[in-house]
C-alpha cells in the first residue's frame, strides 16, 4: 500500500482518493454482495484513511466512513428503522492493539469514577450477516438487516424460512428483538458451489457473500434452498423482559427462550486471558463447520458498558480481534505449467510473493485448464491468493477493476515444457496429460512416489535427491533406486557416510514392504490404496496378478472396470515388465499376506467375532475369514452365518445371536468352520 508516499503528496487528495475508493467497495459489499477486494485490502484502505483523519483533524467530517456503519440499505426492500441502532465494531489487528483497547477502556471508567472491575466476553466472530429479529408476544414480526445502522432492510419473508431462527416463543416480553449473525455453513457452500459447477455457472467466492446475498433475494423460495443457519448475541429494544445484569445472563436466557447460542462463548478475567483464547481459536479456525474472521470481545458487566457508551460506529465496550488475513493480492508474474507422476499437466501461479494465511507464497496452484478459463486471470494481472489452514494456496481470481489495458488471455501450452510432446486432453477429462511415459518430469514424480510414505516408505528420497540422482543419470525409472551406486553417491557433494549408509539402510528395508504397498508404488493409474490392498489379498503374490486377465482382475471386490483395465495394461507394458523383473532381481518382495493363499471355504458366509481369541488378534481373525472368502461384519444379524465367542464376549452381540437363533461358535468350532466350511 503506497500509503506514505501517497499522503506526503497532498494529504487532502489522498483522503478523498481512500473515500471514494472506500465507498466504491462498500456498495459492492454491502450492496451487491460481490466484492472485488480481500477484505484485508480493504481494512488497509480504511486503516489509511483514519491515520490520515487522525493527523490531519480537519479532514475528518461526518459523512467519512471511519464515522459511519456498513452500506446504504437497497431500496429493493421495505426500509425498517432501528429503535436501538445496529452498530459496527473497531477492530484489533494484533495484541498490541487489543491491549490499547484494554488501556483505553481502564482509563475511560477511571476518568468516570468506576473501579469496578470487568470481565471479558469472548465471542467467536461469525463472518456471516447481521440480522435484527423483532417478536411481539411472542411473535416473529419482523427481521431486518443492519443496513446503515440505523436504517435496515426488511427480510421478514426471508428470515422466517431460515430453520434456526423460531417463529414463535413461549414466556417472552411484549417487544423484543434479538440480533445475531445468519451464516452459511462450509458444507452447504461447498454442495451449493458444487451444483454451480456441474451446471457450468460461475462459483461464489465465500459462504459470507453466498449468505449475504441469499438472505437479500427478492424470493424466499430461493432463500430457503441455501440452508442459512444463525446465531444469536445480542438484544435489541425490549419491552418489559427481565433485567440483566451481565452479558452472559443474557445469552443463557436467550438460549433458554429457543435462539441458537454458541457454544465456545467465554467469559473470561483479563486481557492475557482474552488473547490466549484469540490464539486458540486463531490455530483452530478450520476445526469449525462454519467461517470465522476474529473473536469478538466484549465487556460483560452491563452498567458498564453503559457508561462507556459508543461512537458514531461502534461501542466503546467491544471489539473486534481480527485474525490474519488468508485472502491477498498480489502481481501474478506468469503462468506455468507442471507435469506429474501421471502426466498430468497443472498449470499454477508465479506471483510476486506475498504474505498470507501466516506464510509467503509465491506459487499457488491454479488446477486445470478449465479453471484458468472461467476465472481468466491473465500474467500482469493483480489476483486475489487465499491460503486457509494446510491446504495449499491458491489464486481466487483478478481484481478486474486493476486489470491493465491490453493484457492478453492466457492460453495452455500445446507441448510438454518438460520433454516437448504434445499435451492431451482425452474426452470427458478435466487435465490435459503429457502423454510420454520417459517424460523426465513423470519418471522424476513416479519415483518419489515409489518412495513416499504409503508406498515404499523410503526415508531420504524425496523430491530433490530423485531430480538430484535424475540429472546425474542415476535412476531412469522406480527398480533404479534399487541398483544405486553408493561409492558414487558418497564422493557427491552434502553426502556423508552416515546419510549414505541411512538411505542405503531405509533402500533394504524398504525391500520387504507388503505386496500392497509395492503395487501402490507401481503409480498405477486409478488404483489407489484400497484397490491395491483388495489385489494384494486376492493374489496373494505379484506373479499371479501379472498374469491374470482383466476379467479376474475386475472380479476382485472393491475393483471396477476402469481400475481392471488399466492395472491389466500396466502389466502387459513391456517396459513396465523390465521393471517388474528389475524389482525381482533386487530382492523387492512380491508375496501378499499367507492367509490370502486360503482355500474359499466361507464364500456366501458372514461371520462375526467377539472377545479375545487364543491364537487370532480380532483384526487378524478378520482377515483369516476375509481370506477365506467370508465377510466379517461388526455386528450380528439374520444374516450372521456364525458367532465366534471368545474371552469377555460383547454381550449386545452375544444376545442378538441368541435371540436371532445365530449358531455360537467356540475358537475351535471357528477352525473347523474355517477348514471345512460347515458349522461343526
Ligand atoms: P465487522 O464485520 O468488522 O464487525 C461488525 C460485525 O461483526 C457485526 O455487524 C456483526 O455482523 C458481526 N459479528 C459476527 N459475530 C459477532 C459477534 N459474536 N458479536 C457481535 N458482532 C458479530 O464490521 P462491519 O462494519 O460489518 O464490516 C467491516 C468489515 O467488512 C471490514 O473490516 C471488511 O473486512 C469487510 N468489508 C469488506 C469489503 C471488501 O470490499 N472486501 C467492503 C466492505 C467491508
Amino acid at each position: 500500500m503506497p500509503a506514505v508516499t501517497e499522503a506526503a503528496r497532498d494529504p487532502a487528495e489522498r483522503v478523498q482518493e481512500l473515500r471514494r475508493q472506500i465507498r466504491h467497495h462498500d456498495r459492492l459489499y454491502y450492496e451487491l454482495d460481490a466484492p472485488e477486494i480481500p477484505d484485508a485490502d480493504y481494512d488497509a484502505l480504511v486503516r489509511e484513511l483514519r491515520a490520515l483523519e487522525d493527523e490531519y483533524p480537519d479532514l475528518r467530517t461526518p459523512d467519512s466512513p471511519t464515522q459511519r456503519v456498513g452500506g446504504a440499505p437497497s431500496p429493493a426492500f421495505a426500509p425498517v428503522m432501528h429503535r436501538v441502532p445496529m452498530m459496527s465494531l473497531d477492530n484489533a489487528f494484533d495484541e498490541a492493539e487489543l491491549q490499547a483497547w484494554g488501556a483505553r477502556l481502564q482509563r475511560r471508567l477511571t476518568e468516570l469514577g468506576d473501579g469496578q472491575r470487568v470481565h471479558f466476553v469472548c465471542e467467536l466472530k461469525i463472518d456471516g450477516v447481521a440480522i435484527s429479529l423483532r417478536y411481539e408476544h411472542g411473535e416473529l414480526v419482523q427481521a431486518a438487516t443492519r443496513g446503515d445502522g440505523r436504517v435496515g432492510e426488511d427480510v421478514t419473508a426471508n428470515a422466517r424460512v431460515v430453520r434456526d431462527i423460531p417463529d414463535r416463543l413461549e414466556g417472552a416480553p411484549p417487544v423484543l428483538e434479538v440480533r445475531g449473525e445468519i451464516y452459511m455453513p462450509i458444507s452447504v457452500f461447498e454442495r451449493i458451489n458444487k451444483a454451480q459447477v456441474e451446471a457450468g455457472q460461475r462459483t461464489y467466492a465465500n459462504p459470507r457473500n453466498t449468505a449475504a446475498g441469499s438472505l437479500r433475494q427478492k424470493d424466499p423460495s430461493v432463500t430457503a434452498t441455501r440452508e442459512l443457519s444463525f446465531w444469536s448475541y445480542q438484544l435489541g429494544e425490549v419491552q418489559g423482559g427481565p433485567a440483566f445484569a451481565t452479558h452472559h445472563e443474557t445469552l443463557a436466557w436467550l438460549r433458554d427462550l429457543g435462539f441458537p447460542v454458541n457454544p465456545e462463548i467465554t467469559v473470561l478475567d483479563d486481557l492475557p486471558a482474552v488473547y490466549e483464547f484469540c490464539q486458540r481459536w486463531e490455530a483452530n479456525r478450520h476445526s469449525l463447520p462454519y467461517e470465522i474472521d476474529g473473536v469478538v470481545v466484549k465487556v460483560d458487566e452491563l452498567n458498564v458498558r453503559d457508561q462507556l457508551g459508543s461512537t458514531s460506529k461502534a461501542p466503546r465496550w467491544a471489539i473486534a480481534y481480527k485474525f490474519p488475513p488468508e485472502e491477498r493480492t498480489t502481481l501474478l508474474k506468469d503462468i506455468m505449467v507442471s507435469i506429474g507422476r501421471t502426466g498430468r499437466a497443472t498449470p499454477f501461479a508465479v506471483l510476486e510473493p506475498v504474505f498470507v494465511g501466516g506464510s509467503t507464497v509465491g506459487l499457488a496452484t491454479l488446477h486445470n485448464e478449465d479453471q484458468v478459463r472461467e476465472k481468466d486471470v491473465r500474467p500482469g494481472d493483480i489476483v486475489i491468493v487465499r491460503k486457509a489452514g494446510e491446504v495449499i494456496p491458491e489464486v481466487v481470481g483478478p481484481v478486474l477493476a486493476d486489470r491493465p489495458k491490453g493484457l492478453r488471455r492466457w492460453t495452455f501450452p500445446k507441448r510438454c515444457p518438460v520433454c516437448g510432446t504434445e499435451l492431451v486432453r482425452l474426452y470427458g477429462e478435466a487435465d490435459r496429460r503429457c502423454p510420454n511415459e520417459q517424460c523426465p518430469a513423470r519418471v522424476a514424480g513416479a519415483i518419489e512416489h515409489f518412495a513416499s510414505r504409503g508406498a515404499m516408505d523410503i526415508e531420504g528420497l524425496g523430491e530433490q535427491r530423485v531430480r538430484l540422482f535424475q540429472q546425474l543419470g542415476m535412476v531412469h525409472d522406480v527398480a533404479d533406486v534399487y541398483h544405486l551406486d553408493y561409492e558414487r553417491l558418497r564422493s557427491l557433494e552434502g553426502f556423508g557416510d552416515v546419510s549414505v549408509a541411512n538411505l542405503r539402510n531405509a533402500i533394504e528395508a524398504s525391500k520387504s514392504r507388503p505386496l500392497a504397498n509395492l503395487l501402490v508404488g507401481l503409480n498405477i493409474r486409478h488404483l489407489g490404496p484400497a484397490g491395491a490392498e483388495a489385489l494384494a489379498r486376492h493374489f496373494g503374490h505379484l506373479d499371479r496378478l501379472l498374469d491374470a486377465s482383466v476379467e479376474e482382475i475386475a472380479s476382485v471386490e472393491g475393483i471396477g472396470p476402469v481400475i481392471a483395465e488399466s492395472v491389466h495394461e500396466w502389466f502387459t507394458n513391456p517396459a513396465n515388465r523390465r521393471i517388474v523383473e528389475k524389482l525381482r532381481a533386487a530382492g523387492v518382495n512380491f508375496e501378499g499376506p499367507r492367509v490370502e493363499q486360503a482355500p474359499q471355504t466361507l464364500a456366501g458366509m458372514s461371520v462375526v467375532v467377539t472377545g479375545t481369541l487364543a491364537n487370532y488378534s480380532r483384526e487378524r481373525a478378520e482377515e483369516v475369514i476375509k481370506a477365506h472368502g467370508g465377510k466379517a461384519p461388526g455386528s450380528v444379524s439374520t444374516k450372521t452365518t456364525a458367532l465366534v465367542v471368545g474371552e469377555g464376549p460383547g454381550a449386545a452381540k452375544l444376545t442378538k445371536a441368541r435371540e436371532l437363533g445365530v449358531p455360537i461358535l467356540d475358537e475351535a468350532g471357528f477352525e473347523h468352520l474355517l477348514a471345512t466350511g460347515e458349522l461343526p
